[in-house]
């Protein structure tokens, strides 16, 4: 045994590829020696910068696998990049404040709501324990990124809660309240009564909010003013609404009729007379009368719940159009009853139909979405709990017709899941419809490389509704505006310093831009003297990290790195992060232009069965859980080859150590042969270089072997298509390109092809030893190098311990290396095509062979290749190698099949034009050679297990107790096996006790045999 094979320290590469130990020692390595902070030193004499701006993590959750997956995909190109000799910035960047931090600190602290937060708990304690949660979160997430070798600057990070940042959002608004483009006003908008805020409508639309959900599904009817038994009949999944009920609504240009049901008189669409009868279960009824819908416009009706909700009888004496029907295009007349009640306290379009009437909107709710006493008898209940005792107070007043339970899909929120609720409330609005032009045009010019999501978001943004950017709560960016309590003026603070300039009150020390603080100071209004107070909100979180580009930056960063070159995140972000970014870099720059260059949009991560990965569940899988027990590198690459970006991608950990851990293996090993190999002969790399398609040893020049300029030829190819295939951000097509080199272009085709020629150790072989070590070198140097964005680990340690041992003057790291390029000179597609041709005949040997159960090991007499004039010039042009590779002595070429060839001695297959005969007759001599082969495997198994290295030459190998043909067949080949297996003799016993040793047993055409070496 040799010293290393026994010694598995650090410097060494040890006999297996165990990669969490090997992870282990290079990151010890990275931190050291300060890798990533080096490689951050190039930016002064780099060939570009490309901008970078880090997508902001929300520090409320555990990184899991889904943001490892987008993670990667940033290392990849930022070391890709880097390699190419760009400067990127890649900085960390970390999005603190919200709601679902809020959420978390509610549950912490044990309170349910915003109320009891800010009796039980206040302000400057909460926001100090939501500092504490977002620290919490961010130790994590530098472990994950540590363990995953993410070489992003951590150092750098910004973090969207700290002042520096929030003033330079605050200047972005400033930038919007300038061009008319922040506005206060009410609007119905989408609300929480959980989260006790409103939503964008963005938010409202996220993947997964839609839920099956359980409501009413009512029939009433309000009765025709001035008459005894006529009513409009009218349909509602929402009877709470009926509180705030204002008009009702038919589409001017339909057909209505009226109905006799009993001994009343219904109004309704006529088209759907059949089916609400039918959903109604009443059979007599009869059409008494046709009427347009123009002709109801104007009609009074009697709101049946004026008694016990007084302020809808006030309503009726403000506008003369309250609680009469009006026309309107939007009202559906395929669905219900085509008489639609308008609640504009709780609709969007209901409450568009009220403002351009100047029909007073009434609102009576709270924070929690409760009816304030406004709202009479219902005063207090929450509004869904109103549903029922609505539909009670209906039957009382002979309003109710029927009720149903139906089941459908309605939009909850996406955080808390409680289901939405529209409400007309004050608001600020990013008035982004105005800029819609510039939006779309932005969007078009910008790379995302799948249609698909490109389409998603252009159809998103075509929406082009105002921007909802206040929010209700306590823990972000308080808007920075102030409102005169006298004369109504409005004041946009854009600094800090503008603030405290303005400030009435003395500033505490611990003063920063967040509730309360802020909320303490008045200023002095300019107009009319008055005391101007804060409006009470804060921002959007998404209007937070949508900033980043200019707030994470100094006005000189921002010019350099801005746009941004690339970046990516999942696809969710249509409605996300890609949005919020575009919309705040058009207000900032009022040009249609993205702060970014290219978006790529990443499909989801699923669990192994394909499930979306939740808590409820029980099926997420947590980074630093995983890479505890797993190797970062397996991980990288598995998730990168698995599937396309934009596909959901199912983690299955089953799968990482199964062809991941074959591909990777596969490059460890071939770089500990060749460097055991090479080192033997006392390889030194900067002794060649490769001119054009010869090789340049000291001073002189060699020529390569036809197998040689094919695997240089295919390496250029690879090169090319991975760089342009990463290009295109095609990881999955990418990692394929580089398996499929390793795998079979190097491992499976060129090795044996050239291992018998670094199996002798003689003088005069040497030069074709040394060519042969500079071409693995080369090739394995420039592999590592393509792998080292995705496997940084693997690649640095092969970079260590095999070429800088071979070389101590390259540079101290891989990454500083520079990425290659394919060189044209080495492009030789003839040869490519020649040995395509080769490999495909030997595999067709192969199946021939295998039909007749001929092992590749034995040799045969001739093959017959019956094919084109172009197959056979190519496979005589390589004839030795075809048939050292076949393993078959001779070869014939014709193009019609010989007579002679039908005998059951010979075995054929057939692909395409081409047909080969195998003759499977065998001699004397052909068997001795076939059973010298087969011992000389065993006896090479055997070195392995032992620990032998391929250059140790053995003493002696002893067989013993073969059969006496098996003996005589093999006497003459004893000294071709001696070489094959290295060693300086072959000795064949009769008997095991012929001599004292430890046997090893084994089989040979299933009878017992033993071999010992030494
Ligand atoms: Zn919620
Ligand atoms: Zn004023």
């Amino acid at each position: 045994m040799t010293a290393e094979s026994k010694d598995d320290n650090s410097l060494g590469l040890a006999a297996d590829y165990k990669p969490l130990k090997l992870e282990q020692e290079i990151r010890e390595f990275w931190i050291k020696n300060r890798i990533r902070e080096k490689l951050e030193l190039v930016e002064k004499d780099c060939k570009g910068v490309l901008g970078y701006v880090e997508g902001p993590p929300t520090l409320n959750g555990t990184p899991h696998i889904g943001h490892s997956r987008g993670r990667v995909m940033k290392d990849i190109r930022y070391r890709w990049k880097t390699m190419e000799g760009y400067y990127v910035p890649f900085w960390a960047g970390w999005d603190c404040q919200g709601l679902p931090v809020e959420l978390e600190v509610e549950k912490l602290l044990g309170v349910k709501n915003k109320r009891e937060l800010l009796e039980h708990v206040g302000m400057e304690r909460f926001i100090g324990e939501c500092k504490k949660v977002i620290l919490k979160y961010h130790k994590m997430w530098l472990e994950a990124d540590s363990r995953l070798g993410v070489f992003i600057n951590q150092e750098k990070a910004y973090w969207t809660y700290l002042d520096e940042y929030i003033e330079r959002e605050w200047q972005i608004l400033k930038r919007a309240w300038d061009q008319n483009l922040l506005e206060e006003g009410h609007y119905v908008v989408a609300y929480c009564p959980g989260c006790q805020t409103s939503l964008s409508s963005a938010e409202v639309g996220y993947e997964g909010s839609y839920k099956q959900v359980e409501d009413p599904s009512l029939y009433f009817k309000f009765k025709v003013a001035g008459t005894q038994n006529e009513f409009f009949l009218v349909w509602t999944t929402m009877p709470f609404t009926i509180i705030t009920d204002t008009m009702l609504a038919v589409q001017p240009e339909a057909e209505y009729v009226k109905v006799q049901v009993a001994d009343e008189t219904w109004i309704m669409v006529k088209q759907r007379v059949e089916p609400v009868m039918q959903d109604l279960k009443i059979t007599k009824y009869t059409v008494t009368d046709t009427i347009r819908g123009k002709e109801l416009e104007g009609t009074r009706y009697e709101y049946p719940l004026k008694d016990i909700i007084p302020k809808q009888a006030e309503l009726e004496t403000q506008h003369p159009l309250v609680h009469t029907v009006i026309g309107e295009d939007f009202v559906d007349v395929d669905t219900a009853t085509g008489v639609v009640h308008l609640a504009p306290g709780n609709g969007e379009e209901d409450f568009w139909a009220a403002q351009k009437r100047g029909v007073p909107v009434f609102a009576p709710y709270d924070d929690e979405v409760k009816f304030t006493k406004d709202a009479g008898a219902f005063n207090g209940v929450f509004a869904r709990d109103a549903d029922y005792p609505v539909v009670e107070e209906l039957r009382n007043k002979n309003a109710f017709v029927a009720v149903k339970k139906v089941k459908h899909e309605y939009p909850t929120c996406w955080r808390s899941h409680h289901k939405l609720v529209w409400l007309a409330r004050k608001e600020y609005f990013l008035r982004t419809d105005k800029i819609n032009s510039k939006v779309l045009e932005a969007a078009e010019k910008i790379e995302t490389y799948f249609d698909e999501p490109k389409n998603r978001f252009l159809a998103f943004l075509k929406e082009g509704k105002p921007w909802c950017i206040s929010r209700e709560r306590v823990w972000g960016t308080p808007l920075p505006m102030w409102t005169c309590q006298k004369c109504g003026a409005k004041r946009l603070i854009a600094s800090k310093k503008e603030l405290l300039a303005s400030a009435q009150e003395t500033v505490p020390i611990d003063f920063e831009l967040h509730k309360p603080w802020v909320d303490n100071i008045t200023l002095k209004c300019g107009e009319c003297g008055g005391d101007m107070h804060r409006e009470d909100y804060v921002l959007d979180t998404w209007h937070n990290s949508g900033a980043a580009p200019y707030a994470r930056f100094t006005d000189e960063e921002y010019k350099r790195y801005v746009p941004t070159d690339f970046l990516t995140e999942g696809i969710d972000q249509t409605r996300g992060w890609a949005n919020s970014l575009l919309l705040e870099h058009i207000i900032l720059t009022e040009k249609p232009e993205a702060p970014y260059r290219a978006f790529l949009f990443q499909g989801l991560t699923q669990d192994a069965k394909g499930r979306k990965m939740s808590k409820s569940l029980g099926n997420i899988v947590e980074t630093n859980k995983l890479l505890e027990k797993n190797s970062a590198d397996l991980c990288r690459f598995y998730m990168m080859r698995k599937c396309p970006v934009i596909d959901f991608m199912n983690f299955d950990m089953q799968e990482l150590n199964k062809r991941p851990y074959q591909v990777l293996s596969t490059l460890y090993h071939l770089s500990r042969f060749f460097l055991q190999n090479a080192e033997f002969d006392h390889f030194q790399p900067e002794r060649y270089r490769f001119t054009g398609n010869k090789i340049l040893w000291d001073r002189t020049l060699i020529e390569l072997q036809p197998a040689d300029k094919w695997l240089l030829s295919k390496l250029q190819e690879t090169i090319e298509e991975y760089t342009q295939r990463l290009e295109t951000s095609e990881f999955n097509v990418a990692m394929a390109t580089l398996e499929n080199f390793i795998i079979e272009t190097l491992s499976r085709l060129y090795v044996p092809m050239i291992r018998k020629e670094l199996w002798t150790d003689e003088p005069e072989t040497l030069e074709r030893r040394q060519t042969i070590y500079a071409i693995l070198h080369y090739t394995l140097k420039t592999v590592t190098l393509l792998f080292n964005p995705a496997t940084p680990y693997l690649s640095e340690a092969l970079y260590q311990k095999v070429h800088k041992k071979l070389n101590p003057k390259l540079a101290e790291s891989v990454n500083f290396e520079s990425w290659p390029e394919p060189d044209p000179k080495m492009r030789d597609k003839t040869i490519e095509h020649e040995f395509e041709t080769l490999f495909t005949t030997v595999s067709l040997v192969y199946a021939a062979r295998q039909q007749a159960k001929l092992k590749r090991r034995w040799p045969l007499g001739k093959v017959i290749v019956v094919a084109p004039e172009k197959t056979a010039a190519s496979l005589k042009k390589h004839e030795a190698l075809f048939l050292e590779l076949v393993n078959v002595k001779a070869a014939e070429y014709t193009r019609e099949v010989p007579d002679y060839v039908g005998g059951e001695n010979w075995v054929s297959a057939t692909e395409g034009d081409a047909y080969v005969f195998v003759s499977g007759k065998r001699d004397d001599k052909l068997l001795g050679e076939g059973i010298m082969r087969d011992l000389a495997r065993r006896v090479q198994a055997l070195r392995k297990d032992l620990g032998y290295v391929p250059t140790d030459v053995l003493d002696a190998v002893h067989i013993a107790e073969l059969d006496d043909d098996s003996m005589e067949l093999l006497q003459s080949y004893l000294e071709e096996m001696a070489e094959l297996v290295r060693a300086k003799k072959v000795y064949l016993h009769t008997k095991r006790t012929e001599i004292d040793t430890e046997w090893h047993e084994s089989k040979l055409d299933g009878k017992r045999i033993y071999i010992t070496i030494h």
